[in-house]
C-alpha cells in the first residue's frame, strides 16, 4: 500500500468515527483505537488541557485506571514538552531523552519508543496525541504525518464538542500565557495599548477531512497559480516594501512558490483525505518539524519566507484575500505586519488603531510618515515580533523607549497607564501653547507649521495652533482611493482644506507617486519599469510625463482656490525647466479658466522642494523663479548618503545631525541670502527636537513637521538664543570631527532645553 493510501484508509476511519453519533469521549477511545491500530503500537493515547493542566483523556495500551488520573504540567515530562514548545518528538528511546518523566500509574516503564504531535487549536497547543512501541524505533515519516493528521482532526473535533474553551486555549503553556518582552527601534514615538491583531491574519482551519478529493486537488492548483502570479508582482506591493534586501526574500518567495517538491507533498497531502487548506498545513508543520532540527539560522529566516508563503497559499484556498482591516477592528489595536504600506495603513480604523509593530520599516519610509500624522505610535524592527506574539495577546507598546511588553504582569499594567496618563498630561500642556506664537528668547519668529495629507488631518490646525500647512501631500488622496481621483474629487478636498485652514496658508504639494508609494492603478507601470523607484520615474517626474494628471491637479487646484491665495510647490525638480515645465502647466490650465472668466487664485505662489543634491548647484537659477523653497531632508539624505530611505537595514546607519548633512543645508541657507525667498524645512528631520535646534541654529525659521510635534517645537523655540546657538553650531561645523548629537545635547541639558 502507498503511502497516501494508508493514510487516506486511516482518514476514512476517522471520518466514519468522526461522523457518527458518538459522545466526545466515545470518539477519542476509538480515535486511540484506530492509530493503535494502523501504526502497530502498542500505545496510543490522547492528553488533552484541562484545567491548565494536561489530562490523560483516553490510551490504548496505557493502564485504562490512569484515565482522567495522570495529569502533568505543560512543559513536563515528554508531553508536555510537545505542548508548550508546539513541536513533534519523535524518540526511539524515550528514557534516554532529558525531559523524560515516569509516571508509574500508567504502566509505561516497558515501552521505549515514543512519538508525539501537539493538537492545535487557534496557534496553540491544546493537547497531545502520542504512540508508545515496546521496540526501540523511530517511526517512519508516513505515521508521523498520520499523527500529525490526526492531530488536526482531533483539533476539529476538540473544537466541535467544546472539550476544550477558548479561554483555556488561550491561556495555554507557560512559554504562551508569561510575560514577554518585544524590542526594536522606536519609530512613531508614543504609548499605546491594545491587542494585537495581524495585518495578515492566519486562517482557522474547520474542515480537516476532504469531501471530494478532485475538488480539493483542483482548489490547491489554481491557488498556486493564483499565488506564483501574485509573487511574480510583489516587487511593486508597498506591502513587501522595497529596496535591495527585499530582492533576497523575494528570491526565495519565487524559489519556494515554484519549488515542485513543496506542491507535490501538499497533493500527496490531498491524496491522502485531506481538504487543501489542511493539507498545506500539515506539510507545513512537517517542514517546520524538519527545519527545527537542523537548527541553522540562515535556514530559520528561510523558513520565515516560507510560513509566509503557506500563510498566503492557505488564504488564496480559502478565499480570505483580506487584511485585517477588511474585517474592521473590533477592540484597541496594537498592528503587526513585517511591513505595510502608507496606502494599507490609511484603511484602518484611525480611533481603535493605538500602535503598530512592524518587523522591518525605517524612519522615514511613507508609512511611518502616514503613521506619525495618524498620531499612531510604531515600532519598528521588531524581529521576534512573531514567536512572541499571538493574535489577541494583550499589548502595552512603548514606542518611546523601544519596546512592547506582551501578556503584562497587572503591575507592569499598572505602571504603564501611570506613564501613558503623565504622558497625556504633557500633550495637554503642550496644547496649552496653542495661541503662543514661538518667538525665541532673543525675539525672532519662527514659523511652525504642520504637514498634512488628508481632509481630517485639518483639525489639527485648530489644535496645534500651527502657522499652516507647510507640506500638503496630496497624494495621500491617491493612495487611499482604489481608483484614480476624478478631477472633481480632487477639487473638493483642496476647497475643503482651504475652507478649513482660513486665513492660514497651505502649500499644496503636487503629487508625489512613486517610490514606496505605489498606487495599485499606477503599480504596474512604476514597478515593471523602475528597478530603483526612489530615484526613478516618481513625483514631478511622472507628472509632467502623465500630463493629464498633471493638468487636472493643477485645473482642480485653481479653481479650489479661486479668489484667494494658492501656494503649489513641485516635489523632487531635480533641474531648473522642470520646475518650468510644471509651471507652465498651471499656466496654461489659469488662462484656460480665464478664457471661460471662471474665477482663479487671487494670487499663486509658486515654490519647490530641495530634495534632489543637484538643484542646490543651480539654486542661483531657480530662486528667482520661486517665492518659496522647502528642504525635504527625507530624501534629500537618502540622495546625499545614496541610502534607500526604506531599507531597514540602513535605518540607524546614517545621523542627520552628521557634519555632511548640516554643511549641506547650511548652504542651501547661504546660497539664499538676500533672494528674498522664504526658505523651509519639511522633513522629517524637523520635528524632532534635537535635530530642530541644529536646523535653527544654522539659519532656518521656516519648519514644517507632524503635529504632534508642534508643540514640543513651539515650546523649545521659546527656550533658545539664536545667536548663541548659531555659534556654537558654527564652532561644531568648523571641526568635522566633532560628534554633533552630543555637543547638542550636553549644550541643551545645560540650558534645560528637553530633547527627546
Ligand atoms: C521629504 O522628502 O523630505 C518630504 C518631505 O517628502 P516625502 O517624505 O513625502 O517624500
Ligand atoms: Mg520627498
Amino acid at each position: 500500500m502507498t503511502a497516501a493510501a494508508s493514510a487516506r484508509q486511516i482518514l476514512t476511519r476517522l471520518t466514519e468515527v468522526m461522523a457518527s453519533r458518538m459522545h466526545a469521549q466515545g470518539k477519542l477511545d476509538s480515535v486511540v483505537e484506530i492509530i493503535g491500530e494502523c501504526l502497530t503500537s502498542e500505545v496510543c493515547s490522547i492528553y488533552l488541557l484541562r484545567e491548565g493542566m494536561l489530562e490523560l483523556f483516553a490510551t490504548r495500551g496505557l493502564n485504562q485506571s490512569a484515565v482522567h488520573v495522570t495529569r502533568m504540567a505543560v512543559g513536563e515530562g515528554l508531553t508536555g514538552t510537545i505542548a508548550s514548545n508546539v513541536e513533534t518528538l519523535n524518540l526511539a528511546e524515550a528514557k534516554a531523552h532529558p525531559d523524560f518523566l515516569y509516571r508509574p500509574e500508567t504502566g509505561e516503564e516497558k515501552f521505549h519508543s515514543f512519538a508525539g504531535v501537539p493538537i492545535v487549536y487557534r496557534e496553540r497547543a491544546v493537547g497531545v496525541l502520542c504512540v508508545q512501541h515496546v521496540d526501540p524505533r523511530r517511526y517512519e515519516e508516513v505515521e508521523i504525518e498520520a499523527l500529525q493528521t490526526t492531530a488536526m482532526v482531533l483539533s476539529e473535533l476538540i473544537a466541535n464538542a467544546e472539550l476544550v474553551d477558548e479561554e483555556e486555549a488561550r491561556g495555554l503553556t507557560e512559554e504562551q500565557t508569561a510575560p514577554a518582552t518585544v524590542t526594536g527601534l522606536p519609530m512613531v514615538k508614543g504609548l499605546g495599548a491594545g491587542q494585537a491583531v495581524y495585518h495578515q491574519p492566519r486562517v482557522q482551519i474547520t474542515q480537516v477531512m476532504a469531501e471530494d478529493i478532485e475538488a480539493e486537488r483542483q482548489r490547491v492548483y489554481r491557488a498556486f497559480d493564483k499565488m506564483r502570479e501574485q509573487i511574480d508582482n510583489l516587487a511593486g506591493q508597498a506591502e513587501f516594501g522595497v529596496g535591495g534586501e527585499h530582492e533576497e526574500v523575494l528570491e526565495t518567495y519565487k524559489m519556494f512558490a515554484y519549488d515542485e517538491g513543496w506542491s507535490r507533498r501538499i497533493n500527496e497531502a490531498i491524496d491522502s483525505g485531506l481538504t487543501a487548506e489542511a493539507a498545506i498545513e500539515r506539510v507545513q508543520q512537517h517542514t517546520r518539524m524538519r527545519m527545527r532540527e537542523i537548527d541553522d539560522p540562515l535556514l530559520a529566516d528561510r523558513m520565515h519566507d516560507l510560513e509566509d508563503l503557506a500563510n498566503r497559499l492557505i488564504r488564496i484556498v480559502a478565499g480570505q484575500l483580506g487584511t485585517a482591516a477588511s474585517q474592521g477592528l473590533r477592540r484597541d489595536t496594537i498592528l503587526i505586519a513585517r511591513n505595510l504600506g502608507p496606502a494599507e495603513l490609511l484603511e484602518y480604523d484611525k480611533r481603535r488603531l493605538k500602535g503598530v509593530i512592524l518587523e522591518e520599516g525605517s524612519l522615514t519610509a511613507h508609512v511611518v510618515i502616514v503613521a506619525r500624522a495618524m498620531g499612531v505610535p510604531v515600532l519598528g524592527r521588531a524581529q521576534s515580533v512573531r514567536g512572541l506574539i499571538r493574535e489577541g495577546d494583550d499589548v502595552l507598546l512603548d514606542a518611546t523607549v523601544g519596546n512592547a511588553m506582551v501578556r503584562p504582569s497587572s503591575q507592569v499594567a499598572d505602571a504603564f497607564h501611570a506613564r501613558f496618563a503623565r504622558s497625556k498630561e504633557r500633550q495637554a500642556a503642550y496644547a496649552n501653547l496653542r495661541d503662543v506664537e514661538p518667538f525665541t528668547r532673543c525675539g525672532t519668529r519662527i514659523h511652525v507649521m504642520m504637514n498634512a495629507g488628508l481632509r481630517d488631518d485639518m483639525s489639527n490646525l485648530a489644535m496645534t495652533g500651527a502657522d499652516g500647512v507647510g507640506l500638503f501631500r496630496t497624494e495621500f488622496q491617491f493612495l487611499v482611493s482604489a481608483t484614480l481621483p476624478q478631477r472633481e474629487r480632487q477639487t473638493r478636498l483642496y476647497r475643503d482644506v482651504l475652507d478649513a485652514a482660513g486665513d492660514k496658508p497651505v502649500i499644496f504639494r503636487t503629487v508625489d507617486i512613486g517610490g514606496d508609494k505605489s498606487v495599485p492603478y499606477l503599480a504596474s507601470d512604476i514597478a515593471r519599469n523602475d528597478e530603483n523607484p526612489a530615484m526613478g520615474w516618481r513625483a514631478l517626474r511622472l507628472a509632467l510625463e502623465r500630463e493629464g494628471l498633471m493638468k487636472a491637479q493643477a485645473r482642480a487646484l485653481l479653481e479650489a482656490a479661486g479668489g484667494r491665495a494658492l501656494y503649489v510647490m513641485f516635489p523632487m525638480v531635480s533641474e531648473v525647466w522642470e520646475f518650468d515645465a510644471a509651471k507652465a502647466v498651471f499656466d496654461e490650465q489659469l488662462a484656460f479658466l480665464r478664457s471661460k472668466k471662471k474665477l482663479g487664485p487671487e494670487r499663486i505662489h509658486y515654490g519647490a522642494m530641495l530634495e534632489v543634491p543637484a538643484l542646490a548647484e543651480v539654486l542661483d537659477l531657480l530662486l528667482p523663479k520661486l517665492s518659496f523653497l522647502s528642504v525635504g531632508t527625507n530624501d534629500l539624505t537618502q540622495f546625499l548618503f545614496a541610502a534607500d530611505r526604506a531599507n531597514p537595514k540602513l535605518a540607524q546607519r546614517y545621523d542627520w545631525l552628521s557634519p555632511s548633512i548640516l554643511r549641506f543645508l547650511r548652504r542651501v541657507i547661504q546660497s539664499s541670502v538676500g533672494s528674498g525667498v522664504d526658505v523651509g524645512v519639511c522633513g522629517e528631520m524637523g520635528g524632532r527636537r534635537l535635530e530642530a535646534l541644529a536646523l535653527l541654529g544654522i539659519g532656518f525659521r521656516r519648519l514644517s513637521i507632524t503635529p504632534a510635534a508642534v508643540g514640543p517645537i513651539k515650546e523649545l523655540v521659546r527656550k533658545i538664543d539664536l545667536a548663541e546657538l548659531s555659534e556654537a553650531l558654527s564652532g561644531w561645523l568648523a571641526d568635522p570631527a566633532t560628534d554633533i548629537r552630543a555637543e547638542l545635547s550636553a549644550w541643551a541639558d545645560e540650558r534645560e532645553i528637553e530633547t527627546d
